[in-house]
Protein backbone atom coordinates (compact mmCIF):
# COMPACT_ATOMS: atom_id res chain seq x y z
CA UNK A 1 0.00 0.00 0.00
CA UNK A 2 1.35 3.50 -0.87
CA UNK A 3 0.40 6.87 1.01
CA UNK A 4 1.42 9.93 0.28
CA UNK A 5 1.57 12.59 2.96
CA UNK A 6 3.65 15.78 3.00
CA UNK A 7 5.15 15.09 6.06
CA UNK A 8 6.23 11.67 7.78
CA UNK A 9 7.54 11.86 11.44
CA UNK A 10 8.85 8.49 12.60
CA UNK A 11 8.18 8.28 16.29
CA UNK A 12 5.61 9.84 18.63
CA UNK A 13 7.82 10.89 21.68
CA UNK A 14 7.93 14.35 22.31
CA UNK A 15 10.32 15.14 19.60
CA UNK A 16 8.39 13.65 17.39
CA UNK A 17 4.69 15.33 18.69
CA UNK A 18 6.33 18.68 19.40
CA UNK A 19 7.87 18.51 15.15
CA UNK A 20 3.83 17.52 14.51
CA UNK A 21 2.14 19.90 16.15
CA UNK A 22 4.12 23.07 14.51
CA UNK A 23 3.64 21.72 11.00
CA UNK A 24 0.56 23.79 9.81
CA UNK A 25 -2.98 22.67 9.23
CA UNK A 26 -2.67 22.72 5.70
CA UNK A 27 -0.17 19.92 5.08
CA UNK A 28 -1.10 16.42 5.49
CA UNK A 29 0.85 14.58 8.47
CA UNK A 30 1.28 11.33 9.28
CA UNK A 31 3.22 10.20 12.68
CA UNK A 32 4.53 6.56 13.05
CA UNK A 33 4.99 4.60 15.92
CA UNK A 34 6.14 0.76 16.94
CA UNK A 35 4.17 1.51 19.88
CA UNK A 36 1.05 3.04 21.06
CA UNK A 37 2.39 7.00 20.89
CA UNK A 38 1.94 7.74 24.92
CA UNK A 39 4.09 4.19 25.69
CA UNK A 40 6.64 6.22 24.24
CA UNK A 41 10.06 6.47 26.09
CA UNK A 42 9.14 10.11 26.76
CA UNK A 43 6.32 9.38 29.42
CA UNK A 44 8.64 7.32 31.69
CA UNK A 45 10.58 10.72 32.18
CA UNK A 46 10.72 11.34 35.76
CA UNK A 47 12.32 14.29 37.24
CA UNK A 48 11.71 17.25 35.14
CA UNK A 49 12.56 19.61 32.17
CA UNK A 50 14.81 22.63 32.87
CA UNK A 51 14.73 26.22 32.24
CA UNK A 52 15.87 29.20 33.78
CA UNK A 53 12.43 30.92 35.01
CA UNK A 54 13.44 31.99 38.64
CA UNK A 55 10.54 30.73 39.91
CA UNK A 56 12.23 29.61 43.41
CA UNK A 57 15.31 31.66 43.35
CA UNK A 58 17.02 34.23 40.63
CA UNK A 59 18.49 32.17 38.03
CA UNK A 60 20.07 32.79 34.25
CA UNK A 61 19.46 31.58 30.50
CA UNK A 62 23.87 31.80 30.82
CA UNK A 63 23.77 30.17 34.36
CA UNK A 64 22.02 27.36 32.45
CA UNK A 65 24.25 27.54 29.06
CA UNK A 66 27.03 27.82 31.54
CA UNK A 67 26.62 25.05 33.15
CA UNK A 68 25.04 22.56 29.94
CA UNK A 69 28.79 23.68 28.38
CA UNK A 70 30.49 22.80 31.77
CA UNK A 71 28.71 19.17 31.82
CA UNK A 72 29.31 18.38 28.22
CA UNK A 73 32.78 18.56 29.14
CA UNK A 74 33.16 21.55 26.17
CA UNK A 75 31.75 18.83 23.64
CA UNK A 76 29.01 20.31 22.95
CA UNK A 77 28.10 22.55 19.87
CA UNK A 78 27.55 26.03 21.92
CA UNK A 79 25.33 27.95 19.38
CA UNK A 80 23.09 25.06 19.91
CA UNK A 81 23.52 25.16 23.33
CA UNK A 82 22.63 28.84 23.51
CA UNK A 83 19.42 28.75 21.71
CA UNK A 84 18.22 25.64 23.67
CA UNK A 85 18.52 27.68 27.31
CA UNK A 86 17.32 30.90 25.81
CA UNK A 87 14.31 29.06 24.43
CA UNK A 88 13.90 26.98 27.55
CA UNK A 89 11.26 29.63 29.31
CA UNK A 90 9.14 30.40 26.26
CA UNK A 91 9.07 26.68 25.79
CA UNK A 92 8.21 25.58 29.00
CA UNK A 93 5.05 28.58 29.54
CA UNK A 94 4.09 27.24 25.99
CA UNK A 95 3.38 23.51 27.31
CA UNK A 96 1.65 25.40 30.53
CA UNK A 97 -0.44 26.87 28.08
CA UNK A 98 -0.86 23.72 25.85
CA UNK A 99 -2.48 22.03 29.43
CA UNK A 100 0.44 20.45 30.69
CA UNK A 101 0.15 20.39 35.00
CA UNK A 102 3.06 21.45 36.51
CA UNK A 103 3.50 21.03 40.13
CA UNK A 104 3.20 24.39 41.92
CA UNK A 105 4.80 26.94 44.34
CA UNK A 106 3.00 28.30 47.17
CA UNK A 107 2.43 31.28 45.15
CA UNK A 108 0.83 29.18 42.34
CA UNK A 109 4.46 29.55 40.28
CA UNK A 110 5.72 26.25 38.01
CA UNK A 111 7.57 24.55 41.07
CA UNK A 112 11.32 23.92 40.59
CA UNK A 113 13.86 20.85 41.58
CA UNK A 114 17.09 21.23 42.14
CA UNK A 115 18.96 18.53 39.44
CA UNK A 116 22.65 17.08 39.16
CA UNK A 117 24.68 19.76 37.30
CA UNK A 118 22.80 22.86 37.47
CA UNK A 119 24.45 25.31 39.40
CA UNK A 120 24.66 29.02 39.77
CA UNK A 121 27.35 31.62 40.99
CA UNK A 122 27.56 32.30 44.92
CA UNK A 123 28.05 35.97 43.80
CA UNK A 124 26.15 36.79 40.60
CA UNK A 125 28.59 39.35 39.45
CA UNK A 126 31.24 36.82 39.76
CA UNK A 127 30.49 34.29 37.33
CA UNK A 128 33.63 32.46 38.48
CA UNK A 129 33.07 32.59 41.92
CA UNK A 130 32.27 29.28 43.83
CA UNK A 131 28.76 27.47 42.38
CA UNK A 132 26.01 26.05 44.41
CA UNK A 133 22.73 24.00 43.08
CA UNK A 134 20.11 25.81 41.55
CA UNK A 135 16.70 24.84 40.96
CA UNK A 136 16.02 24.77 37.42
CA UNK A 137 13.79 21.69 36.57
CA UNK A 138 10.28 22.19 36.51
CA UNK A 139 8.40 19.19 37.38
CA UNK A 140 5.03 17.47 37.53
CA UNK A 141 6.08 15.37 40.57
CA UNK A 142 7.95 12.32 39.48
CA UNK A 143 5.55 11.73 36.18
CA UNK A 144 6.76 14.72 33.85
CA UNK A 145 7.88 13.07 30.93
CA UNK A 146 4.04 11.08 31.45
CA UNK A 147 2.09 14.59 31.60
CA UNK A 148 4.36 15.99 28.90
CA UNK A 149 3.48 12.90 26.73
CA UNK A 150 -0.01 13.47 27.03
CA UNK A 151 -0.20 16.98 27.06
CA UNK A 152 1.51 16.98 23.58
CA UNK A 153 -0.98 13.95 22.30
CA UNK A 154 -3.83 16.01 23.03
CA UNK A 155 -2.77 18.63 20.86
CA UNK A 156 -1.67 16.58 18.11
CA UNK A 157 -5.31 14.71 17.93
CA UNK A 158 -6.82 18.65 17.82
CA UNK A 159 -4.02 19.46 15.10
CA UNK A 160 -5.52 15.98 12.69
CA UNK A 161 -2.08 14.59 12.78
CA UNK A 162 -3.27 10.59 11.37
CA UNK A 163 -1.16 8.43 13.78
CA UNK A 164 -0.01 4.80 12.41
CA UNK A 165 0.76 2.98 15.68
CA UNK A 166 2.39 -0.18 16.02
CA UNK A 167 3.97 -0.04 12.34
CA UNK A 168 7.47 -0.58 12.47
CA UNK A 169 9.54 1.24 10.40
CA UNK A 170 11.88 -1.03 8.05
CA UNK A 171 13.26 1.19 5.56
CA UNK A 172 14.57 4.33 4.75
CA UNK A 173 14.40 6.11 1.05
CA UNK A 174 17.19 8.10 0.50
CA UNK A 175 18.18 8.34 -3.91
CA UNK A 176 20.23 10.92 -5.22
CA UNK A 177 21.05 12.49 -1.49
CA UNK A 178 17.06 13.33 -1.62
CA UNK A 179 15.14 11.68 1.09
CA UNK A 180 11.56 10.22 -0.56
CA UNK A 181 10.06 8.46 2.40
CA UNK A 182 10.10 4.81 3.81
CA UNK A 183 9.12 1.91 4.68
CA UNK A 184 6.70 0.08 7.40
CA UNK A 185 5.67 -2.91 8.70
CA UNK A 186 1.89 -3.30 9.80
CA UNK A 187 2.26 -5.20 13.22
CA UNK A 188 -1.09 -6.31 13.34
CA UNK A 189 -1.16 -7.84 9.50
CA UNK A 190 2.69 -8.13 8.62
CA UNK A 191 1.27 -5.65 5.39
CA UNK A 192 4.12 -3.50 4.05
CA UNK A 193 3.22 0.31 3.85
CA UNK A 194 5.08 2.70 2.04
CA UNK A 195 5.22 6.46 2.45
CA UNK A 196 6.11 9.05 0.49
CA UNK A 197 6.77 12.27 1.94
CA UNK A 198 8.53 15.82 0.60
CA UNK A 199 9.53 16.09 4.32
CA UNK A 200 10.72 13.38 6.58
CA UNK A 201 11.87 13.35 10.09
CA UNK A 202 13.58 10.40 12.62
CA UNK A 203 12.63 11.15 16.12
CA UNK A 204 13.22 7.40 17.23
CA UNK A 205 14.30 7.67 20.14
CA UNK A 206 17.90 6.01 22.20
CA UNK A 207 19.44 2.84 22.28
CA UNK A 208 19.61 1.42 26.03
CA UNK A 209 18.73 -1.73 25.14
CA UNK A 210 22.24 -2.51 23.43
CA UNK A 211 23.35 -2.80 27.10
CA UNK A 212 22.26 -5.42 30.01
CA UNK A 213 21.25 -2.56 33.21
CA UNK A 214 19.30 -0.19 31.52
CA UNK A 215 16.52 2.48 32.25
CA UNK A 216 15.57 2.19 28.61
CA UNK A 217 12.10 0.58 27.53
CA UNK A 218 11.93 -2.52 25.25
CA UNK A 219 11.49 -0.69 22.19
CA UNK A 220 14.82 1.34 22.96
CA UNK A 221 16.47 -0.68 20.11
CA UNK A 222 18.42 2.74 18.22
CA UNK A 223 16.01 1.70 15.05
CA UNK A 224 16.26 4.89 13.46
CA UNK A 225 20.12 5.49 13.74
CA UNK A 226 20.39 1.51 12.89
CA UNK A 227 19.03 2.94 9.95
CA UNK A 228 20.64 5.66 8.89
CA UNK A 229 23.56 4.67 9.55
CA UNK A 230 22.63 0.45 7.09
CA UNK A 231 22.00 3.90 4.74
CA UNK A 232 25.86 4.80 4.74
CA UNK A 233 25.11 8.05 6.47
CA UNK A 234 27.31 9.20 9.35
CA UNK A 235 26.51 8.69 13.09
CA UNK A 236 28.00 11.44 15.49
CA UNK A 237 29.67 10.57 18.31
CA UNK A 238 28.28 7.49 19.74
CA UNK A 239 31.06 6.80 22.19
CA UNK A 240 29.26 9.02 24.83
CA UNK A 241 26.48 6.73 25.79
CA UNK A 242 25.27 7.91 29.55
CA UNK A 243 25.15 5.73 32.76
CA UNK A 244 22.64 6.77 35.25
CA UNK A 245 24.23 7.05 38.73
CA UNK A 246 21.09 5.41 40.61
CA UNK A 247 19.09 2.63 38.37
CA UNK A 248 17.90 -0.06 40.69
CA UNK A 249 20.60 -2.79 41.83
CA UNK A 250 20.05 -5.92 38.93
CA UNK A 251 17.01 -4.15 37.30
CA UNK A 252 18.23 -0.90 35.86
CA UNK A 253 14.81 0.72 36.88
CA UNK A 254 15.33 4.37 37.10
CA UNK A 255 15.59 6.51 40.35
CA UNK A 256 15.44 9.29 38.80
CA UNK A 257 17.75 12.30 39.95
CA UNK A 258 14.84 14.15 41.45
CA UNK A 259 15.64 11.74 44.71
CA UNK A 260 18.60 13.19 44.87
CA UNK A 261 17.44 17.00 44.25
CA UNK A 262 15.14 16.38 47.61
CA UNK A 263 18.02 15.68 48.87
CA UNK A 264 18.65 12.01 49.07
CA UNK A 265 22.19 10.68 49.82
CA UNK A 266 24.81 7.94 48.74
CA UNK A 267 25.99 5.96 51.10
CA UNK A 268 28.56 3.01 50.89
CA UNK A 269 29.02 0.38 52.63
CA UNK A 270 30.53 2.13 56.11
CA UNK A 271 27.47 4.19 55.67
CA UNK A 272 29.53 7.41 54.38
CA UNK A 273 28.55 9.64 52.35
CA UNK A 274 30.79 9.37 49.93
CA UNK A 275 30.63 11.82 47.64
CA UNK A 276 31.70 14.73 49.76
CA UNK A 277 35.30 13.20 48.25
CA UNK A 278 34.57 12.95 44.47
CA UNK A 279 32.56 16.29 44.32
CA UNK A 280 33.48 18.68 47.41
CA UNK A 281 31.16 21.72 46.60
CA UNK A 282 27.60 20.20 44.94
CA UNK A 283 28.07 16.58 46.19
CA UNK A 284 25.55 13.89 45.31
CA UNK A 285 24.29 16.61 42.89
CA UNK A 286 27.11 16.41 40.46
CA UNK A 287 26.67 15.69 37.18
CA UNK A 288 25.97 11.88 35.87
CA UNK A 289 29.39 10.98 34.43
CA UNK A 290 30.99 11.57 37.32
CA UNK A 291 28.81 10.36 39.85
CA UNK A 292 28.11 6.73 38.00
CA UNK A 293 32.47 6.76 38.10
CA UNK A 294 32.28 7.49 41.99
CA UNK A 295 29.96 4.31 42.58
CA UNK A 296 32.36 1.95 40.31
CA UNK A 297 35.05 3.53 42.48
CA UNK A 298 33.69 2.82 45.63
CA UNK A 299 32.35 -0.57 44.85
CA UNK A 300 35.99 -1.47 42.97
CA UNK A 301 37.67 -0.07 46.47
CA UNK A 302 35.82 -2.81 48.25
CA UNK A 303 33.48 -0.48 49.74
CA UNK A 304 29.79 -1.88 48.37
CA UNK A 305 27.45 -3.44 49.83
CA UNK A 306 27.25 -7.22 49.24
CA UNK A 307 24.34 -8.20 47.72
CA UNK A 308 22.66 -11.42 47.85
CA UNK A 309 23.27 -13.32 44.41
CA UNK A 310 27.60 -12.02 45.07
CA UNK A 311 27.16 -8.60 42.90
CA UNK A 312 27.51 -5.32 44.77
CA UNK A 313 25.68 -2.05 45.23
CA UNK A 314 25.59 1.22 46.65
CA UNK A 315 22.67 2.70 48.98
CA UNK A 316 20.30 5.68 48.35
CA UNK A 317 19.31 7.19 51.45
CA UNK A 318 15.94 9.19 51.43
CA UNK A 319 14.77 8.38 55.24
CA UNK A 320 15.76 11.41 56.86
CA UNK A 321 13.28 13.14 53.80
CA UNK A 322 10.38 11.84 55.70
CA UNK A 323 6.77 10.64 54.09
CA UNK A 324 5.50 13.93 53.25
CA UNK A 325 8.30 14.53 50.79
CA UNK A 326 8.60 11.11 49.75
CA UNK A 327 5.02 11.23 49.09
CA UNK A 328 4.27 14.41 47.50
CA UNK A 329 7.15 14.63 45.37
CA UNK A 330 8.43 11.32 44.68
CA UNK A 331 5.93 9.17 44.72
CA UNK A 332 6.60 7.09 41.64
CA UNK A 333 9.94 6.04 41.94
CA UNK A 334 9.51 4.76 45.61
CA UNK A 335 6.71 2.58 44.39
CA UNK A 336 9.13 0.96 42.31
CA UNK A 337 12.16 0.46 44.90
CA UNK A 338 8.86 -0.97 47.02
CA UNK A 339 7.84 -3.25 44.43
CA UNK A 340 10.42 -4.34 42.70
CA UNK A 341 13.25 -4.41 45.73
CA UNK A 342 10.65 -5.15 48.45
CA UNK A 343 12.56 -2.08 50.07
CA UNK A 344 10.58 0.97 52.31
CA UNK A 345 12.59 4.08 51.59
CA UNK A 346 10.97 6.09 54.40
CA UNK A 347 12.83 3.61 56.64
CA UNK A 348 15.76 1.60 53.97
CA UNK A 349 17.70 2.55 52.40
CA UNK A 350 17.46 1.90 48.14
CA UNK A 351 19.72 -0.39 46.93
CA UNK A 352 21.39 1.10 43.35
CA UNK A 353 23.65 0.55 40.62
CA UNK A 354 24.67 2.71 37.26
CA UNK A 355 22.33 1.65 35.21
CA UNK A 356 22.23 2.55 30.73
CA UNK A 357 20.28 5.87 29.95
CA UNK A 358 20.85 8.30 27.16
CA UNK A 359 22.54 8.47 24.10
CA UNK A 360 24.41 11.84 23.65
CA UNK A 361 25.00 10.69 20.11
CA UNK A 362 23.41 10.00 17.08
CA UNK A 363 22.00 11.34 14.00
CA UNK A 364 23.77 14.67 13.18
CA UNK A 365 21.91 17.78 12.51
CA UNK A 366 22.28 21.06 12.55
CA UNK A 367 20.13 23.32 15.41
CA UNK A 368 17.30 23.43 12.69
CA UNK A 369 17.27 19.51 12.75
CA UNK A 370 18.58 19.05 9.15
CA UNK A 371 20.09 15.98 9.05
CA UNK A 372 24.06 16.20 7.75
CA UNK A 373 25.68 13.69 5.11
CA UNK A 374 28.71 14.59 5.80
CA UNK A 375 31.50 16.98 8.39
CA UNK A 376 31.74 19.37 5.65
CA UNK A 377 27.86 21.05 6.56
CA UNK A 378 25.71 19.55 3.56
CA UNK A 379 22.63 18.14 4.21
CA UNK A 380 20.38 15.28 3.01
CA UNK A 381 16.97 16.78 1.29
CA UNK A 382 14.03 16.32 2.86
CA UNK A 383 15.43 14.44 5.97
CA UNK A 384 15.47 16.08 9.40
CA UNK A 385 16.20 14.25 12.83
CA UNK A 386 15.54 15.28 16.63
CA UNK A 387 14.89 14.56 20.02
CA UNK A 388 17.39 11.17 21.26
CA UNK A 389 18.14 9.71 18.08
CA UNK A 390 19.51 13.07 17.26
CA UNK A 391 22.87 14.76 17.56
CA UNK A 392 22.19 18.68 17.75
CA UNK A 393 25.14 18.44 19.69
CA UNK A 394 23.59 20.39 22.81
CA UNK A 395 24.71 17.58 25.27
CA UNK A 396 27.93 16.61 23.92
CA UNK A 397 30.17 14.48 26.25
CA UNK A 398 27.11 14.31 28.74
CA UNK A 399 23.63 15.25 28.76
CA UNK A 400 22.76 17.12 32.76
CA UNK A 401 19.43 15.51 33.62
CA UNK A 402 16.49 17.72 32.57
CA UNK A 403 18.08 18.97 29.36
CA UNK A 404 16.27 15.93 27.55
CA UNK A 405 12.93 16.74 27.93
CA UNK A 406 14.17 20.18 26.97
CA UNK A 407 15.96 19.46 23.89
CA UNK A 408 13.36 17.48 22.73
CA UNK A 409 10.50 20.33 22.67
CA UNK A 410 12.63 22.85 21.84
CA UNK A 411 13.92 20.80 18.55
CA UNK A 412 11.34 19.12 17.92
CA UNK A 413 9.39 22.26 17.39
CA UNK A 414 12.55 23.86 15.37
CA UNK A 415 12.21 21.14 13.18
CA UNK A 416 8.48 21.37 12.77
CA UNK A 417 9.38 24.95 11.84
CA UNK A 418 11.99 24.15 9.44
CA UNK A 419 10.05 21.87 7.61
CA UNK A 420 6.90 24.07 7.24
CA UNK A 421 9.51 26.66 5.65
CA UNK A 422 10.81 23.78 3.42
CA UNK A 423 6.96 22.36 2.54
CA UNK A 424 5.98 25.26 0.21
CA UNK A 425 9.30 25.13 -2.25
CA UNK A 426 9.24 20.97 -1.96
CA UNK A 427 7.20 18.13 -4.32
CA UNK A 428 7.35 14.34 -3.37
CA UNK A 429 9.83 12.57 -5.82
CA UNK A 430 9.12 8.82 -7.73
CA UNK A 431 11.02 5.99 -6.25
CA UNK A 432 13.82 4.36 -8.74
CA UNK A 433 12.76 0.77 -7.41
CA UNK A 434 10.46 -0.53 -5.63
CA UNK A 435 10.50 0.20 -1.52
CA UNK A 436 7.89 -2.29 -1.41
CA UNK A 437 10.18 -5.13 -2.57
CA UNK A 438 13.24 -4.32 -1.04
CA UNK A 439 11.34 -4.50 2.37
CA UNK A 440 9.80 -7.57 1.68
CA UNK A 441 12.58 -9.64 0.52
CA UNK A 442 14.58 -8.42 3.63
CA UNK A 443 11.54 -9.74 5.54
CA UNK A 444 11.71 -13.05 3.96
CA UNK A 445 14.96 -13.61 3.95
CA UNK A 446 15.04 -12.63 7.35
CA UNK A 447 12.00 -15.97 7.77
CA UNK A 448 14.00 -18.20 5.41
CA UNK A 449 16.81 -18.55 8.08
CA UNK A 450 17.25 -22.11 9.23
CA UNK A 451 20.35 -21.82 11.69
CA UNK A 452 20.33 -23.07 15.49
CA UNK A 453 20.86 -19.59 17.20
CA UNK A 454 18.39 -17.96 18.94
CA UNK A 455 17.91 -14.08 18.97
CA UNK A 456 17.24 -13.57 22.62
CA UNK A 457 20.56 -15.43 23.35
CA UNK A 458 22.60 -13.19 20.82
CA UNK A 459 20.67 -10.52 22.57
CA UNK A 460 21.54 -10.99 26.20
CA UNK A 461 25.32 -11.77 24.99
CA UNK A 462 26.08 -8.23 23.48
CA UNK A 463 24.37 -6.51 25.95
CA UNK A 464 26.40 -8.03 28.50
CA UNK A 465 29.79 -7.61 26.27
CA UNK A 466 28.41 -4.18 25.90
CA UNK A 467 28.29 -3.84 29.92
CA UNK A 468 31.34 -5.24 30.58
CA UNK A 469 33.54 -3.80 27.98
CA UNK A 470 32.14 -0.85 26.65
CA UNK A 471 30.61 0.69 29.92
CA UNK A 472 31.28 2.98 32.73
CA UNK A 473 35.28 2.16 32.31
CA UNK A 474 36.72 1.53 29.09
CA UNK A 475 40.56 0.80 27.61
CA UNK A 476 41.61 -0.76 24.46
CA UNK A 477 42.05 -4.50 25.62
CA UNK A 478 38.59 -4.35 26.79
CA UNK A 479 37.30 -2.42 23.43
CA UNK A 480 39.53 -5.09 21.21
CA UNK A 481 37.82 -7.82 22.89
CA UNK A 482 34.08 -6.15 22.58
CA UNK A 483 35.01 -5.32 18.97
CA UNK A 484 35.91 -9.35 18.41
CA UNK A 485 31.97 -10.28 20.30
CA UNK A 486 30.15 -7.97 18.27
CA UNK A 487 31.66 -9.51 14.69
CA UNK A 488 31.06 -13.02 16.43
CA UNK A 489 27.46 -12.23 17.12
CA UNK A 490 26.81 -10.87 13.98
CA UNK A 491 28.07 -13.38 12.29
CA UNK A 492 25.98 -15.45 14.53
CA UNK A 493 22.69 -13.64 13.61
CA UNK A 494 22.92 -14.89 9.71
CA UNK A 495 22.54 -18.46 11.45
CA UNK A 496 19.61 -17.61 13.35
CA UNK A 497 16.08 -18.81 13.23
CA UNK A 498 12.48 -17.11 13.38
CA UNK A 499 10.55 -19.76 14.70
CA UNK A 500 7.11 -17.66 14.67
CA UNK A 501 6.30 -17.37 10.75
CA UNK A 502 2.42 -16.08 11.05
CA UNK A 503 1.66 -13.04 10.18
CA UNK A 504 0.05 -11.73 13.18
CA UNK A 505 1.44 -9.34 15.68
CA UNK A 506 5.00 -11.04 14.77
CA UNK A 507 7.04 -9.98 17.46
CA UNK A 508 9.61 -13.09 17.32
CA UNK A 509 10.43 -11.07 13.74
CA UNK A 510 10.23 -7.98 14.90
CA UNK A 511 12.78 -8.94 17.57
CA UNK A 512 14.95 -10.28 14.90
CA UNK A 513 14.74 -6.64 13.19
CA UNK A 514 15.78 -5.08 16.48
CA UNK A 515 18.66 -7.42 17.22
CA UNK A 516 20.10 -6.58 13.93
CA UNK A 517 19.77 -2.76 14.65
CA UNK A 518 21.27 -3.10 18.30
CA UNK A 519 24.11 -4.80 16.91
CA UNK A 520 25.15 -1.63 14.31
CA UNK A 521 24.71 0.94 17.07
CA UNK A 522 26.83 -1.48 19.32
CA UNK A 523 29.82 -1.93 16.48
CA UNK A 524 29.34 1.97 16.11
CA UNK A 525 29.61 2.77 19.76
CA UNK A 526 32.14 0.47 20.44
CA UNK A 527 34.23 1.89 17.43
CA UNK A 528 34.11 5.23 18.20
CA UNK A 529 34.90 4.19 21.82
CA UNK A 530 38.16 2.70 20.43
CA UNK A 531 39.09 5.57 18.31
CA UNK A 532 38.98 8.31 21.21
CA UNK A 533 42.06 8.25 22.70
CA UNK A 534 41.20 10.58 25.81
CA UNK A 535 38.56 10.49 28.59
CA UNK A 536 36.03 13.40 28.08
CA UNK A 537 32.54 13.15 29.81
CA UNK A 538 30.82 9.64 29.85
CA UNK A 539 34.01 8.29 28.02
CA UNK A 540 36.22 7.11 30.34
CA UNK A 541 39.46 5.38 29.09
CA UNK A 542 41.24 3.91 31.93
CA UNK A 543 44.59 3.90 29.24
CA UNK A 544 43.89 7.70 28.67
CA UNK A 545 42.95 9.06 31.87
CA UNK A 546 43.03 12.52 30.86
CA UNK A 547 40.45 15.13 28.47
CA UNK A 548 43.32 16.07 25.50
CA UNK A 549 41.83 19.48 24.06
CA UNK A 550 44.64 19.51 21.86
CA UNK A 551 43.69 16.40 19.75
CA UNK A 552 40.27 15.73 20.88
CA UNK A 553 38.12 18.65 21.15
CA UNK A 554 36.44 17.42 17.99
CA UNK A 555 33.01 15.38 16.98
CA UNK A 556 33.39 11.85 15.78
CA UNK A 557 31.40 11.15 12.47
CA UNK A 558 31.32 7.31 11.86
CA UNK A 559 30.25 5.39 8.36
CA UNK A 560 29.45 2.34 7.88
CA UNK A 561 31.45 1.05 4.08
CA UNK A 562 29.59 -0.95 1.57
CA UNK A 563 31.92 -3.59 2.44
CA UNK A 564 31.00 -3.77 6.23
CA UNK A 565 33.76 -1.83 7.22
CA UNK A 566 33.94 1.42 9.75
CA UNK A 567 35.11 4.67 8.74
CA UNK A 568 36.14 7.81 11.33
CA UNK A 569 36.12 11.46 10.16
CA UNK A 570 35.75 14.47 12.35
CA UNK A 571 33.80 17.92 12.67
CA UNK A 572 34.77 20.83 14.88
CA UNK A 573 33.30 21.86 17.84
CA UNK A 574 31.35 25.56 17.79
CA UNK A 575 32.63 27.56 20.51
CA UNK A 576 30.76 31.03 21.23
CA UNK A 577 31.78 32.45 24.28
CA UNK A 578 32.36 29.60 27.02
CA UNK A 579 36.43 28.62 27.29
CA UNK A 580 37.10 25.49 28.50
CA UNK A 581 38.49 24.88 31.63
CA UNK A 582 38.96 22.22 33.81
CA UNK A 583 35.68 20.07 34.96
CA UNK A 584 35.79 20.54 39.02
CA UNK A 585 32.52 20.32 40.82
C1 LIG B 1 13.33 6.20 32.76
C2 LIG B 1 13.76 7.48 32.13
C3 LIG B 1 13.59 8.68 32.81
C4 LIG B 1 13.98 9.88 32.22
N1 LIG B 1 13.79 11.05 32.91
C5 LIG B 1 14.10 12.22 32.30
C6 LIG B 1 13.83 13.46 32.95
O1 LIG B 1 13.29 13.52 34.05
N2 LIG B 1 14.18 14.60 32.32
C7 LIG B 1 14.76 14.60 31.09
O2 LIG B 1 15.06 15.67 30.56
N3 LIG B 1 15.02 13.43 30.45
C8 LIG B 1 14.69 12.26 31.02
N4 LIG B 1 14.94 11.09 30.36
C9 LIG B 1 15.41 11.13 28.96
C10 LIG B 1 14.25 11.53 28.07
O3 LIG B 1 13.03 11.05 28.58
C11 LIG B 1 14.40 10.96 26.65
O4 LIG B 1 15.69 11.23 26.17
C12 LIG B 1 13.40 11.60 25.71
O5 LIG B 1 12.10 11.52 26.25
C13 LIG B 1 13.44 10.98 24.33
O6 LIG B 1 12.36 11.48 23.58
P1 LIG B 1 12.24 11.17 22.03
O7 LIG B 1 11.02 11.85 21.57
O8 LIG B 1 13.51 11.49 21.35
O9 LIG B 1 12.08 9.58 21.93
P2 LIG B 1 11.11 8.53 22.65
O10 LIG B 1 10.20 9.15 23.63
O11 LIG B 1 11.99 7.43 23.10
O12 LIG B 1 10.21 8.02 21.44
C14 LIG B 1 10.73 7.27 20.38
C15 LIG B 1 9.62 6.97 19.42
O13 LIG B 1 10.14 6.34 18.25
C16 LIG B 1 9.32 5.26 17.90
N5 LIG B 1 10.13 4.28 17.19
C17 LIG B 1 11.38 3.84 17.48
N6 LIG B 1 11.76 2.91 16.60
C18 LIG B 1 10.75 2.76 15.72
C19 LIG B 1 10.54 1.93 14.59
N7 LIG B 1 11.45 1.03 14.18
N8 LIG B 1 9.38 2.03 13.94
C20 LIG B 1 8.41 2.90 14.35
N9 LIG B 1 8.56 3.71 15.41
C21 LIG B 1 9.72 3.63 16.09
C22 LIG B 1 8.79 4.74 19.21
O14 LIG B 1 7.61 3.99 19.02
C23 LIG B 1 8.53 6.04 19.96
O15 LIG B 1 7.28 6.55 19.63
C24 LIG B 1 14.55 9.88 30.93
C25 LIG B 1 14.71 8.68 30.25
C26 LIG B 1 14.34 7.49 30.85
C27 LIG B 1 14.58 6.22 30.09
Amino acid sequence: MIHKFDVVIVGAGGAGLRAAVEIPKEYSTAVISKVFPTRSHTGTAQGGVCAALSNEEEDSWLNHAFDTVKGSDYLGDQDAIEIMCKDAPRAIIELEHMGMPFSRTKEGKIAQRKFGGHTKPVDPNDPNSKRIPVKRSCYSADRTGHVMLQTLYENCIKNNIMFFSEFFLTDLIIEDGICKGLTVFDMATSEIHVFQAKAVMFATGGYGRAFRITSNAHVGTGDGCAMVYQAGLPLEDMEFYQFHPTGLWRLGILVSEAARGEGGILRNNANEPFMEVYAPSVKDLAPRDLVSRAIISEIRAGRGILGSDGTHYINLDLTHLGKKIIDEKIPEITGFARTYLGVEPTKECVPIQPTAHYAMGGIPTNYDTEVFADTKGNVVNGFYAAGECACVSVHGANRLGTNSLLDIVVFGRRGGKRIAEYLPKAKHHEFKIDPTERTRSKINELLARTGSEKVAVIRRELQQSMMDKCGIFRNEKDLLENKEHIKEYKQRYKNITVQDKSKVFNTDLIEAIELGNLLDIAESVNESALNRHESRGAHTREDFPKRDDVNWMKHTFITKNDNGSTNIDYKKVIKTQFEPMERKY
